[in-house]
């Protein structure tokens, strides 16, 4: 077996089998997709697919093309990975008895109503992560007391709109329940997260009541107390600065990144939160740990720094896996 990141994970077994896991070209004899972000999926279907139903509705809804899909092929198995809707990790049946988890984005935390990734019920030999978070500046206070402080600067906040900047497919579900939870202001979400709500209310038994906008057709002409979820890369669209400047609404981040004062000037947000659908420092060290697998390597992120910490720290045989570099158990 050897492992190689090239546009998407390839592992290619003895034989010339070829499983390609979040390409853009599909163009492995078998196709992984472990979730519907737009980095992780296919621009042109493949014959079928290997993902969890959740993602297949997500990812069709997104790309507008329909594509058959399963969501186990023998040799492979999915199990949830935690990180969104539908997201799933993949352990995959290498040569000689050898296993490898593919974790694709994952969260360990169980956060509104996702349950997390659990390593603690992983058995395999190689374990390929990704570690966007894999630098010890990056440890998220619990998650309880997270999104309690959401909730709360909702509240405190009953008197002016409040504009919530996250992924359409993630983050935007997860403050739509927070926003829930706190109140019954209305919700009001942009047409790219009221399509993600839909394909995911098609897919399970979450509901999410929003009202659909359209900044440019004077929805947001009369706001008073409502709150806004919008897709984070608006976060400096010239609507919003005018929607701020005529209601005096307060833009809230979301991200991981928060951790860096940079984040909030970046994004002009009044407050931040540090609520990700990723793993902490610590948390991907405690996937490390429970797998405890023979070998690691990391993409995305803090990938170098993330193995040197776990071979020179911690006595794992890690290496990151670095674009268009093949890497071959044996040499490792
Ligand atoms: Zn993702």
């Amino acid at each position: 077996m050897t492992v190689r990141h090239h546009d998407g994970i390839h592992f290619e077994i003895e034989g010339g089998t070829r499983i390609v896991a979040d390409a853009r070209s599909a163009v492995g004899d078998t196709n992984i997709v472990s979730h519907a972000h737009a980095d992780h999926t296919f621009r042109t279907a493949p014959e079928t697919v290997v993902c969890s139903p959740e993602t297949a509705a997500i990812a069709e809804a997104r790309t507008g093309t329909g594509f058959e899909f399963v969501d186990s092929v023998p040799g492979i198995e999915l199990i949830p990975a935690g990180h969104v809707v539908g997201s799933s990790a993949a352990l995959i049946d290498g040569a000689n008895g050898r296993r490898y988890c593919y974790t694709g984005d994952f969260s360990i935390r169980d956060r509104c109503f996702l349950e997390g990734f659990d390593p603690h019920a992983v058995d395999a030999d190689v374990l390929v992560m990704e570690t966007t978070y894999g630098l010890p500046t990056y440890r998220f206070p619990p998650q309880e007391s997270l999104e309690s402080e959401v909730r709360d600067w909702i509240r405190d906040n009953g008197d002016r709109p409040l504009v919530c900047f996250g992924y359409s497919l993630g983050r935007a579900q997860k403050l739509q329940w927070l926003a829930r939870e706190a109140t019954e202001r209305e919700i009001l979400v942009s047409p790219s997260v009221r399509e993600v709500n839909r394909a995911i209310e098609s897919a399970t038994d979450l509901s999410f009541p929003a009202r659909e906008f359209d900044a440019e057709e004077g929805d947001l002409e009369n706001l008073t107390d409502e709150i806004l979820v919008v897709p984070s890369n608006q976060s400096r669209a010239d609507w919003i600065d005018r929607l701020v400047e005529r209601t005096d609404a307060l833009k809230a981040g979301f991200s991981g990144w928060a951790v860096d004062d940079s984040f909030r000037y970046r994004g002009g947000y009044d407050v931040t939160f540090p609520l990700t659908d990723h793993c902490d420092f610590d948390e991907l060290l405690e996937t490390v740990r429970a797998i405890d697998p023979d070998r690691v390597y990391t993409t995305h992120g803090s990938d170098e720094a993330f193995a040197d910490l776990l071979e020179t720290e911690y006595g794992y045989r890690a290496r990151p896996l670095k674009r268009d570099q093949t890497m071959l158990e044996e040499f490792c």
